[in-house]
């Protein structure tokens, strides 16, 4: 087990990459807390995790209101005594999906800020005084193939989790000298996750990532496995764009 006895913080953990990083960590071992804005799925994740031997605390938080989420954090220190790993995963383009700037109301592109970004700076600063003290952590930052290129109609989102990105690299320096290591996953091109699957238009279904690799390199990047590793961002395929470019590039190739 990788994660032997490891206290592990997963928001958005009631469904979709959440859902599975919680039970991952859960197989290897990890106490786990979860923290997602909608309490029913959450509850269900729980007794998951429950049924692997693993303890599991569901708090309906969320993440992008101060007082809660230091809340959470407070109730996992009284009922686990310490954080090893947060994985700031809650976030998502909301209503922001396919629209272009021009149209996007500011309601939207709060939503979308609020809980990818102010989201993770707020878990992230109130794991961080744990860690700080107690000299060692990991925190795995949910990006994504937008945190490094923009998509038309994904504007928010792509301005979310850049940010994430910047948020990830300046983490990793301020806490290196803790022993604290700091990371971010870009699940690029799309994951099959129930929510993406309701969005999917154009991709056939063999083409989309399947959760199971992020799971390992979730599993990864809070083991000692990757040691040394801090302030680095995963993407976990190639951009959909390239996908396409490259096939038919082979395909042109083959017909000559
Ligand atoms: P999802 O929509 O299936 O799950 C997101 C979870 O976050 C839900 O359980 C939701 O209730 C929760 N959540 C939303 N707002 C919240 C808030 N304010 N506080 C607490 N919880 C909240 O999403 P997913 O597809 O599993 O994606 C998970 C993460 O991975 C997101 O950050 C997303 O941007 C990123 N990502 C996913 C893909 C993909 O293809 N699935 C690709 C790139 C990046």
């Amino acid at each position: 087990m990788r994660l032997k006895d490891k206290v592990a913080i997963v928001t958005g953990s009631a469904r979709g990459l959440g859902r599975e990083i919680a039970l991952a960590y859960a197989e290897e071992g990890a106490n786990l807390v979860l923290a997602d804005i909608t309490q029913n799925e959450l509850e269900s994740v729980a007794q998951e995790v429950i049924a692997l031997g693993r303890k599991a605390i569901a708090i309906p938080t969320d993440v992008s209101i101060e007082e809660r989420v230091n809340r959470m954090v407070q109730k996992t220190i009284d009922a686990l005594r310490r954080i090893d790993i947060l994985v700031n995963n809650a976030g998502g383009s909301l209503g922001s999906y396919m629209t272009m700037i021009c149209d996007l109301s500011v309601t939207d592109w709060s939503a979308v800020i609020n809980t990818n970004v102010t989201g993770t700076f707020l878990c992230s600063r109130a794991v961080l005084r744990h860690m700080m003290q107690q000299k060692s952590g990991i925190i795995i930052n949910l990006s994504s193939g937008m945190g490094t290129r923009a998509r038309a109609g994904m504007g928010a989102y792509s301005a979310a989790k850049f940010a994430i990105e910047g948020l990830t690299q300046a983490m990793a320096l301020e806490t290196s000298s803790f022993n604290i290591r700091v990371n971010a996953i870009g699940p690029g091109g799309r994951t099959a996750t129930p929510s993406m699957l309701k969005k999917r238009t154009e991709m056939p279904l063999e083409q989309m990532l399947q959760p199971r690799i992020i799971r390992e390199l979730a599993i990864y990047l809070a083991s000692d496995d990757s040691a040394g590793i801090t302030g680095q961002s995963f993407r976990a395929v190639t951009w959909l764009r390239d996908k396409k470019d490259t096939q038919e590039l082979i395909e042109r190739r083959s017909q000559e």
